[in-house]
Formats: structure tokens, C-alpha cells, sequence
């Protein structure tokens, strides 16, 4: 059996953090890391792909070039998790054993959730920026279209980036506006949610967009079903008295979002939490019952919004927790549930939503500099023109840009 100090599932934007950050305490740290994928991707630029504003293949690298020389990398998939013995089991049926085991193999996007859906995309105008290599599909179509009925849908939370589903459905109403069609167009949001965002705050910079653009929102409104071909998608629009009625809509396009959940290896193990996620102390991010267990980003069960942007706060939290771990030591580093979306509300503004646990606003910024309560072009140019370079470049070599963890009051 292989054996590492630290092993690592998933290779993506928390693993990669995490693993540097980690280095750079403590250059000695044995590593292995588990990843099966070839390339490594940069999830939060498929919006803009989606928009016309960045290139495709400005979003992946192969994957041998972000991991990390200093660690051991495994190309294979996780099957089983043994938390009594100290081992993970992988597709090979080999086995690896750790002191301690970080989770981040990310959260698992449930495409057969909606009935039709994953046939249906990539043609006959249904596409999702979700889905890899598609958000240029979306850009084709939002250029394409000069009339008819487009529809945006956003599934039950939580999601990975709340705010992606909205981001797609207001850059295209800028373009559609710009190019004086978006009165030919009939834009409609339908929410599996009741509110336009789970933070009250940053509701009416929203709802401005909304009015502008003159978008019909149905809240309560989750998308079940979808025929390409015949261009429809049918509606689950839950009523207060707690029955629910299914609403056929037409469409010339349709930006789908699919219903999420935590890897099947995860949401079938010890290690979750009664919604299938794993199962996390919500300040030093590990594990509820097993002290040699951590994990990060999507996976997590702690109630803060899933980005990259929390793993970027999340991942010297875990590092230094899990350098005391194996030193014996108390853990002294505490998450306090930063999250932080960009809504591109148009292309030139966004309103940089950032915030904590309980909704308690978390800005990076001075409000001089950056309103996040507004919509602004500084916000704007930190999304279109560093916050790529810093994903790369800082990020995930563990350079930890305004990342400094808090210090626990409890220990
Ligand atoms: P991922 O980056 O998804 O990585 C998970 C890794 O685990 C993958 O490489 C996968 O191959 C691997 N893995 C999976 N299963 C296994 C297994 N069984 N064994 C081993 N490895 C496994 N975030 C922001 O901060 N700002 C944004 O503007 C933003 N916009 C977004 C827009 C879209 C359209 C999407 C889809 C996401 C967006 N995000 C944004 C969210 C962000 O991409 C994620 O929160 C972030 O990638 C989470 O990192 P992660 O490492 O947990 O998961």
C-alpha cells in the first residue's frame, strides 16, 4: 500500500490551493494528490465565455501543469473512503493510506435531474455555461437570437456560484439591448427559489437590472423537464398552500442550470451530513467526528456560498489546521464563511456581492473603492482583467492574496 503524510482528493481549485498552501508552512509535508482529470479548469471564466468577453481556452490548462511538482499525483478516481483504517481505495482498486485526508473533489452536477436536459444540450438553442466546454454555445446563441422567447433557469440551492444562472441571463439581455433586439425578446428567469438572491443587500442593485432589461421573473419555479426538438421545457411552479402545477413554455432559447449534490462517494459515506455533504466543523473546516479528516470548497456542508473565492480563504485555514493537527498541536485557524460572487450585471459592471456566514457582508474593499452593493466598473475590471491572473498565478501557488486566516476564539 502507498502511504502519505497528506492526501488530497481533487486536483481542482481547492485541492491545488490547499496543497501550497501547505508547502509554503511547511516545505517538508509528503503530499499525494488524487485527481483523475486531464486539464484543470478555471470555472468561474465560463461566464464570460458565455458573454463574448473571454476566449475558451483562456479557462484550462492541462492538469500537469498546475500540479504541483513538489507532491505525488495520482490520475485516478476515488471509489471509497476508510476513515477506520486510515486508507482511501481508488478505481484500480488500489489503496492509499494518509495521517491526514483533505476532501475537495468539488460537488457533482446532477444533469439527469432534469429530464431531457443532458440530450438536449448543445443544439436546438438549450445550452448552460455549467457544462464544460458549452458557455461558447451560449455566446453563439445569445448573438443568434433577434426575437422570440428566452428562458433562464436556476435550480433549488445550494449551487455552485448562486449567481451564475443570473449572470448568463443579464450579460445576454446587454448584448440583445445594445444590438436593439432585446424588445423582440421575451426574457424570463424562473427560479426554484423564492428571493433573487439569498443576501438581501444586493436585491435592489439586482432588481434595477431587472426592470431595465424588462425581465419576467417567476419565483418557485423549477425546471423538470425539456424537449429539444420540440423546443419546450415544462415548469414546476409550487403554489403556498403547498401543491404544485406543471407550466409548459416554448422558447427559441434556454440557459439551464442543473439540480447539484456532493460525488456519490461523499453523499453515500460516514462522512456526510443528512444532505449528503461532507460533514465540517464550520470554523477550522474539519471533520465533525474524525479528527484526521478536512475538506474544502464545493463538497463542504458549511453554510457559506460555493466559490472559488471562499477556497481561496478556505485553504490556508485548512493548512494551518492541519499542520497543528500533525504536530499535536490546537488548532488555531478559523473560517469565518467567506463567499464572493461577481454578478455581471452588463458587460463594463458588476455588483461584487461578498459575504460570510448569515448573510454578514464581507467586502474586500473600501467602500470608496468598491461599492459591493452597487454595480461598478472597478468590480468589473477585477473580474475581466486580474481575477484570472490571480486565480493561476497566486491562488493556487498558495501565495494566499488577502487570505489571512482568522484566529480562533475558542481554543
Ligand atoms: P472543482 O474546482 O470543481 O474541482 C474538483 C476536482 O475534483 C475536479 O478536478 C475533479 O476532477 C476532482 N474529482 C471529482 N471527483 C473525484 C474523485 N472521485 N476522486 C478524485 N478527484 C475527483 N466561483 C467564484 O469564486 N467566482 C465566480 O464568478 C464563479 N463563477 C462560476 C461560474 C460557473 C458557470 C461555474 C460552473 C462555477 C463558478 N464558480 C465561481 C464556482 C467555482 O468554480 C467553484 O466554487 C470552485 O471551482 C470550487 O473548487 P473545488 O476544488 O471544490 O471544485
Amino acid at each position: 500500500e502507498k502511504q502519505h503524510t497528506v492526501v488530497i482528493v481533487g486536483g481542482g481549485a481547492a485541492g491545488i490551493s490547499v496543497a501550497s498552501s501547505i508547502h509554503k508552512r511547511d516545505r517538508d509535508t509528503d503530499i499525494g494528490i488524487v485527481e483523475p482529470s486531464d486539464t484543470h479548469h478555471y470555472q468561474p471564466g465560463w461566464t464570460m465565455v458565455g458573454g463574448g468577453v473571454f476566449r475558451p481556452e483562456v479557462t484550462s490548462k492541462p492538469m500537469s501543469d498546475v500540479m504541483p511538482r513538489f507532491s505525488s499525483w495520482y490520475q485516478d478516481k476515488v471509489t471509497t473512503i476508510e476513515p477506520e483504517a486510515n486508507r482511501i481505495r481508488l478505481a484500480d482498486g488500489s489503496t492509499i493510506g494518509y495521517e491526514v485526508l483533505i476532501l475537495a473533489p468539488g460537488l457533482e452536477l446532477n444533469w439527469s435531474g432534469i429530464d431531457g436536459l443532458d440530450a438536449a444540450l448543445g443544439s436546438n438553442g438549450v445550452t448552460s455555461n455549467y457544462r464544460q466546454g458549452m458557455a461558447s454555445y451560449t455566446w453563439e446563441m445569445v448573438q443568434n437570437l433577434k426575437k422570440g422567447t428566452a428562458l433562464f433557469s436556476q435550480p433549488p440551492m445550494p449551487i455552485k456560484c448562486a449567481g451564475a444562472p443570473q449572470k448568463a441571463m443579464y450579460l445576454s439581455s446587454d448584448f440583445w439591448q445594445k444590438n436593439h433586439c432585446l424588445s423582440d425578446i421575451d426574457v424570463q428567469f424562473h427560479n426554484a427559489g423564492a428571493v433573487l438572491f439569498g443576501v438581501a443587500d444586493y436585491v435592489p442593485a439586482l432588481q434595477r437590472y431587472i426592470d431595465r432589461y424588462r425581465i419576467s421573473t417567476y419565483f418557485q419555479s423549477t425546471l423538470v423537464a425539456v424537449n429539444g426538438p420540440s423546443r419546450k421545457a415544462i415548469f414546476r411552479i409550487s403554489g403556498s398552500d403547498g401543491r404544485s402545477e406543471d407550466r409548459e413554455i416554448g422558447f427559441d432559447m434556454l440557459h439551464a442550470v442543473p439540480p447539484q449534490r456532493a460525488p456519490g462517494f461523499i453523499r453515500e459515506s460516514v462522512l456526510a451530513n443528512e444532505s449528503g455533504w461532507l460533514d465540517l466543523a464550520d470554523d477550522t473546516l474539519c471533520h465533525k467526528r474524525f479528527s484526521n479528516i478536512f475538506g474544502l470548497g464545493d463538497v463542504s456542508g458549511t453554510a457559506n456560498a460555493k466559490t472559488a473565492a471562499a477556497v481561496r480563504k478556505q485553504a490556508p485555514v485548512v493548512a494551518e489546521n492541519v499542520i497543528s493537527t500533525l504536530r499535536k498541536a490546537p488548532m488555531t485557524a478559523a473560517y469565518l464563511g467567506y463567499g464572493s460572487c461577481p454578478l455581471t450585471v452588463e458587460n463594463g459592471r458588476i455588483v461584487l456581492a461578498e459575504f460570510g456566514y448569515n448573510g454578514v457582508l464581507q467586502p474586500s474593499f473600501p467602500r470608496w473603492l468598491n461599492d459591493g452593493t452597487q454595480a461598478t466598473r472597478a468590480a468589473w475590471w477585477l473580474k475581466a482583467k486580474q481575477l484570472p491572473a490571480l486565480y493561476w498565478h497566486v491562488m493556487l501557488k498558495g501565495h494566499e492574496w488577502m487570505a489571512t486566516p482568522a484566529v480562533r476564539s475558542s481554543h
